[in-house]
């Protein structure tokens, strides 16, 4: 491990955000003047508060934020997250991310983001029901099936969703609602493989990288080794998809530690002592390790999926993975970025390698608006399809900006440069062809 652990730059995921989309620029090509301010700064943020009676019936009031950052390409579209550590910059970073995904993958949505300051790990399920649709009833007509659509993060679910939805079809009687939020239970017009579409994505996303050789000596996910930070919904896919598909997943963990086997973990045997003790760690007869420690751990594939700014300045230099797949959003800082492609450790982005759930959150959308119910196998197929086409459009931008580099200071791009770039550009051209007033 590295002594100086300690990053040295900044941690706010918003001035992260602001240094990615900066750097990228440089390789976007000449913008009309004023299209920078207009694509680097949210379009509206909603900042609520409300209080309700508690299950010991005290009172408690908490915040709620909703950021729209851009809605040129089609109505916002972007998670609601329920954390102790959730901040406006948090959320005006993950709806900018959310902007460029849904341009990357091509999904016809723009970008937005909300969260609630709370711990529901300390709330219980009625108390996180009246935080649900108290914070609904704030957001009132800021969200909506063709304005802003929410959708699952971390801490919040598909019962989440359902409350979401039927809070706001409550208050607005007569219409077809079902399409005002995305990762709802199947039977409320969720659609099969939303649950599993994130981490399925990063599959997709991962195959079709190694495939292009950009990762050397690496080109497969048979026979990898992968450490994952993070079994949630995203990590815990992950790791069952990435096992069946040949790899050895040799580390995880989630928020009170991680475990590790350079044998090889049964995810099985993993995902049932979690379910028994609510967490991975004491698993019998394998390690137990820091969540640091697993971010260093000897693999061939890292994946945080938990949260943002774990690698950075401090600890990149310690990551031995050739390949590092972001399937949290923003778990990479510039700074961090640098080390790792210095040390030719390639990073696919969270805008090309989490895409996989917004692009089956548009197949929700889609199937709600026409009372469908498409089938795992189309869903399959058609996520498939546009997670290849999303690193496809990266790996060739990436060698056009990697022959023509003219950078005097010999900045080298890396792959979230080349993705952005197709982002920036494909909003880019929207708004110009909108001649957008307003
Ligand atoms: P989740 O709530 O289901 O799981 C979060 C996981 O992170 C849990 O296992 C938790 O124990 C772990 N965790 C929390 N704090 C941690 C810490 N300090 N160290 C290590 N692990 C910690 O959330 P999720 O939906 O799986 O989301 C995970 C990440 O993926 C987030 O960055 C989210 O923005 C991103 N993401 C999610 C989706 C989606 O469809 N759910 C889509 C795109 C991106």
């Amino acid at each position: 491990m590295n002594d100086n652990a300690s990053p040295q730059e900044s941690l706010d995921l918003l001035v992260v955000a602001q240094q990615q989309f900066d750097r990228a620029l440089t390789w976007a090509g000449e913008l009309k003047t004023g299209l920078v301010d207009y694509l680097k700064n949210p379009k509206r943020t909603v900042h609520v508060r409300f209080s309700l009676t508690l299950d010991d019936e005290t009172v408690r009031s908490f915040h709620g934020f909703r950021v729209l950052h851009n809605r040129a390409r089609g109505p916002g579209k972007g998670g609601i997250r329920y954390h102790p550590d959730v901040t406006e910059h948090e959320v005006a970073a993950l709806a900018a991310f959310m902007t460029w995904k849904t341009a990357i993958v091509d999904v016809p949505f723009g970008g937005a983001k909300g969260g609630v300051v709370c711990n529901p790990k300390e709330l219980s399920r009625a108390e996180l029901r009246r935080i649900t649709r108290s914070f609904v009833i704030e957001l009132g007509n800021t969200i909506g099936p063709h304005t802003d659509i929410p959708a699952p993060d971390v801490y919040t679910d598909s019962q989440t969703m359902a409350w979401i939805y039927d809070t706001f079809d409550v208050l607005h009687p007569g219409h077809n609602n079902r399409a005002v939020v995305t990762g709802k239970p199947i039977e409320l017009g969720g659609s099969v493989g939303r649950d599993a579409a994130t981490g399925r994505g990063c599959l997709n996303a991962t195959e079709r990288l190694l495939g292009d050789s950009i990762v050397d000596g690496l080109d497969s996910i048979a026979g990898a080794t992968v450490a994952i930070q993070g079994l949630g919904q995203v990590g815990a896919t992950a790791m069952e998809l990435f096992h069946e598909r040949g790899a050895k997943v040799v580390a995880v963990s989630d928020s009170k530690g991680g475990i590790a086997d350079p044998n090889g973990l049964d995810p099985e045997a993993v995902m049932a002592h979690k379910q028994e003790t609510g967490s991975v760690v004491g698993l019998p007869e394998v390690m137990t390790i820091t969540n640091e420690d697993l971010l260093a751990v000897d693999c061939d594939i890292l994946i945080p999926a938990a949260l943002e700014c774990v690698l950075h300045s401090g600890n990149a230099a310690d990551v031995k993975a050739r390949l590092v797949v972001e399937a949290a959003n923003g778990p990479t800082t510039p700074a961090a970025d640098e080390i790792l492609r210095d040390n030719g450790v390639v990073v696919l982005p969270d805008i090309v390698a989490n895409g996989g759930g917004v692009v089956v959150s548009y197949f929700e959308w889609v199937q709600n608006l026409e009372n469908q119910q498409w089938s795992l196998e189309r869903v399959e197929e058609r996520l498939e399809t546009k997670m290849h086409r999303a690193v496809d459009e990266m790996a060739a931008m990436y060698r056009e900006i990697l022959d023509g580099n003219d950078h005097d200071d010999g900045t080298i791009p890396v792959l979230r440069d080349a993705a952005l770039v197709v982002a920036i550009r494909r909003l880019s051209d929207v708004v110009l062809q909108r001649d957008i007033w307003m």
